[in-house]
């Protein structure tokens, strides 16, 4: 069984508790305008030229993005670490892109890391097909969860797809027991209006005491330059980044409702 990955990141600790590897699948069924890792969206490996300025002189570099990895030399990479993992609570993180893109190598790399005793994450959008995430779930420690709008019309135009499978998905899980943390991005102008973050605290409430974890990932434009890169549209011009202390506001309102709050992941 082989999967296409574009990133393996040791020593993590923005992904789930303790120190993890965090592995980045290719591919991703969203669109979302303030994507900031846009080499995912593909699913497949991809040749890129990049331009190079040194010395005054313009160079084209030649890059692959992506590589095809087997489950068994991936779990020799991670297992490199597992010390770590060990010592600290730490374990692995499945990220994206999304996932489940490739839902056949997420079910045998998340199994092999279950029989290797190792904490499981997966960072997903929520926009998975049932019978994938059927294949995937005990294997899955924790859910890293993306709420990106609850109204389904907005969703849709900032993110390509509706929210109701990603809401289906949501309560699926809960009811399986598993713990969750929701991931919502917050983009200014997008999804931070009061009707919105009303409906947040709505979802909170409706699962009270089975969704106690809160992440709010401020809005950066850092990712820009890899638009042009792979030339691809960028939506977002003309919105500044948040920095952590843009989001204190809004933490102390959902630290009221009794969740934990994290401003970055
Ligand atoms: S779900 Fe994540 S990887 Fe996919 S487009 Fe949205 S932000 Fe990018």
């Amino acid at each position: 069984m082989t999967g296409v990955i574009f990133d393996v990141k040791r020593y993590a600790v923005h992904d789930g508790p303790g120190i993890r590897t965090t592995v980045f699948l290719k591919g991703c069924p969203l669109r979302c305008w303030w994507c900031h890792n846009p080499e995912s969206l593909k699913k497949s490996v991809q040749d890129i030229t990049r331009t190079v300025k040194l010395d005054g002189k313009t160079f084209d570099v030649k890059e692959k993005i992506g590589r095809e990895v087997s489950v068994e030399e991936l779990m020799t990479e991670v297992l490199r670490d597992s010390m770590f993992y060990e010592e600290s609570g730490g374990g692995v993180t499945f990220s994206g892109g999304e996932p489940f893109m490739q839902p056949d190598f997420l079910a045998a790399a998340t199994k092999a890391c279950h029989d290797q005793g190792l904490h499981v994450a997966v960072d997903t959008s929520g926009f998975v097909a049932h019978e994938h995430l059927v294949k995937v779930i005990d294997n899955v420690d924790l859910f890293l969860y993306d709420i990106k709008h609850l109204n389904d019309e907005k969703h849709r135009n900032y993110t390509g797809v509706s929210n109701k499978q990603v809401l289906d998905n949501l309560a699926f899980i809960l009811e399986k027991g598993k713990r969750v943390i929701i991931r919502y991005p917050v983009i200014p102008g997008l999804n931070d209006e009061s009707s919105q973050l009303k409906a947040l605290e709505m979802l909170l409430e409706v699962y009270r005491g089975r969704l106690n974890e809160l992440h709010l990932l401020p809005y950066h434009n850092i990712a820009r330059g890899k638009y042009e890169r792979f030339d691809l549209p960028f939506k977002m011009d003309g919105t500044a980044s948040l920095s952590k202390a843009d989001l204190e506001p809004l933490k102390e309102r959902f630290i009221k409702l009794g969740v934990e709050v994290k401003i970055g992941g």
